[in-house]
């Protein structure tokens, strides 16, 4: 596990195998540790090395990447529409393209169920929370924002005091939409071009998988981006079965910000 500070009182810890980055922010009385990842022991040892205080656990969408390693606490934080209790689509999208596998290919069962592993989240007895608005942690306010899309409990954490928003996977240069399929890319959009106007005064973007955080100015990229998709001008990913439609992806070329690609079925780009 891989420990970056990132600004004053804020780490990033990346693990080696997946490389999804979990935040600690500190405050005088409360740390907020956003995502759980997988619930890797030496997340737990550096996370203990970093702060003793009470820790306030949230996650930025309910995908187990970000919330595997959720039973390892007692309370944990989520968006509402998250809320396990509505049901895991992401757990039902994992058994899908598993069983998809394990008929129609020659992938023996054994691959199939470790990479299922991967794919599930394990709850356990910890309870689940609808976030507040805002988290107080002594000196130091998190802001919380529905940004409903890449799931849709999918939430921005905002930190007005470090100018810096956390995203999760809400914004990417590889955004996955089809694990939302009721997501319109073009309402999607909308979204964060409003989102955009809210975010005036952030500086950057700190995301689930990727290295560095993105300068604020991403957003009119990303929002231009998934407008721009459509299923003439995307290509067909055939190495995914067991979904209600095949994966598409958009190759966006957003000149200064770089290549953005977006991963939705066709019906999403309408
Ligand atoms: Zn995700």
């Amino acid at each position: 596990m891989r420990v970056r500070k990132t600004e004053q009182d804020s780490y990033m810890l990346t693990d080696a195998l997946v490389r999804v980055n979990r935040f600690l922010l500190t405050g005088k009385e409360r740390a907020l540790l956003l995502d759980t990842g997988y619930g890797e022991k030496s997340m737990m040892r550096k996370v203990g090395a970093l702060t003793q205080l009470p820790l306030v656990v949230v996650n930025s969408h309910l995908h187990p990447d970000h919330s595997d390693g959720n039973h390892l606490f007692e309370t944990v934080y989520v968006g509402e529409a998250d809320m396990p209790a509505r049901g895991m689509p992401s757990n039902g999208l994992a058994r899908a393209v598993a069983d998809h596998f394990r008929k129609n290919t020659a992938v023996p069962n054994a691959i199939v169920d470790k990479v299922l592993k991967y794919g599930l989240i394990n709850t356990g007895t910890e309870k689940y929370l609808p976030m507040p608005d805002a988290y107080d942690l002594g000196g130091r306010t998190i802001e919380t924002l529905p940004c409903p899309g890449h799931t849709p409990g999918s939430t921005l954490l905002l930190d007005p005091s470090r100018r810096s928003v956390y995203a999760g996977d809400a914004i990417n240069p590889g955004f996955w939409a089809f694990t939302n399929a009721e997501l319109s890319l073009k309402e999607y959009a909308t979204l964060w071009r409003e989102l955009a106007a809210r975010l005036r005064g952030y500086e950057k973007i700190w995301i689930s998988h990727h290295r560095g955080a993105l300068p604020i100015d991403r957003i009119g990229a990303f929002a231009d981006a998934l407008e721009a998709a459509a299923p003439d001008k995307s290509k067909p990913l055939n190495f995914v079965g067991g979904l209600p439609e095949t994966v598409h992806i958009f190759k966006y070329d957003a000149k200064k910000h770089g290549a953005i690609c977006v991963f939705a079925y066709p019906s999403q780009m309408r």
